[in-house]
């Protein structure tokens, strides 16, 4: 396991040997902690990081649904980031920042907790690996809006996103699906979904998602090379008429579905999700001036 060397922990660059975890932590316990992936890339002019403050806001909003009160301020992060990228110098990579509770406490009021940020970076390829999953349809409903801040990223929720990856796995799958509690498709443990049909490409509505940065971005990019876009309800039976599948994530960017077991299987076509596999690399490198603004210069 790769393991990075420094990381930034409440404002100090320390040693990754030194940071300590004790198992009394409301975050470890409760899963109260909020957290964040985040991509950076080659550009022509040097490294830059994908959509740096759309993250940190998302992190802040994930926060106050905990009401944690994060102690640097948005700008202090993306500085925190940036210096983060300084000193571990990778071409390409993954930045995850957790802000957790961290009180010595055993009971789960977190009202008055302190919390912790921390942040590092693994090194990742700077173009996504071709490969095809193979998913299946989850037993386990998607954790419902009735349930949780849907829009939060809490490491909490994640215990149902759990459950359909070992039911995955367990089936010889690389992904669950989860649906809502009216049978429409949600997404994936760690990504959104998309369907293409002809040029127009689906997925589902805000509704049951966390809706990533990423199909944000596809839903903005794809109309530049000619495919139409909706968010809307979609049923396990309308993905038999699909023509090709793909899931989206900050982590995996585009990762096309070969088969979703029992009901679509792609033959081996993922035409328009590599266009726009192809397009995506093209914008997070900065070959894409329209797209400028969504990359943060390290410096
Ligand atoms: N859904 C879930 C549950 C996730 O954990 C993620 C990863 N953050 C996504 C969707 C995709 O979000 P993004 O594109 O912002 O990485």
């Amino acid at each position: 396991m790769f393991t990075p060397k420094k990381v930034w922990l409440n404002g100090k660059i320390r040693r990754f040997n030194s940071v300590k975890l004790f198992p009394f932590f409301q975050a470890l316990n409760y899963g109260a902690s909020v957290f964040e992936g985040i991509r950076f890339y080659p550009t022509p002019s040097g490294r830059a990081v994908f959509r740096l403050d759309d993250h940190l806001d998302r992190l802040f909003h994930s926060a106050a649904v905990l009401r944690m009160n994060i102690q640097p301020t948005k700008e202090e992060l993306h500085e925190a980031v940036i210096q983060l990228l300084r000193i571990t110098k990778e071409e390409s990579g993954y930045i995850r920042i957790l802000a957790f509770y961290d009180e010595f406490k055993a009971g789960i009021n977190i009202f008055n907790s302190s919390a912790s940020v921390l942040i590092f970076s693994l090194p990742r390829q700077s173009y996504p690996a071709k490969k095809s999953v193979r998913v299946l349809i989850s037993k386990y409903q998607r954790i419902s809006r009735k349930a949780v801040e849907i829009d939060a990223k809490v490491s909490g929720y994640y215990a149902n996103n759990l459950l359909g990856f070992i039911e995955a796995h367990e089936a010889g799958c690389d992904e669950a699906i989860f649906l809502d509690e009216k049978g429409y498709l949600t997404e994936g443990t760690v990504n959104n979904i998309f369907v293409v049909r002809g040029s127009e490409l689906v997925t589902p509505m805000k509704k049951n998602i966390l809706p990533g940065l990423t199909r944000e971005s596809i839903m903005a990019m794809a109309p530049d090379i000619g495919l139409k876009v909706a968010a809307k309800n979609i049923a396990p039976h309308d993905l038999a008429k699909a023509d090709e599948v793909f899931l989206t994530g900050t982590g995996v960017e585009l990762e096309r579905v070969k088969e979703i077991v029992g009901i679509f299987n792609s033959r081996n076509k993922h035409k328009k999700t590599d266009l726009l596999q192809n397009y995506y690399t093209k914008v997070t490198h900065g070959r894409v001036p329209k797209y400028s603004g969504w990359l943060t210069p390290v410096t």
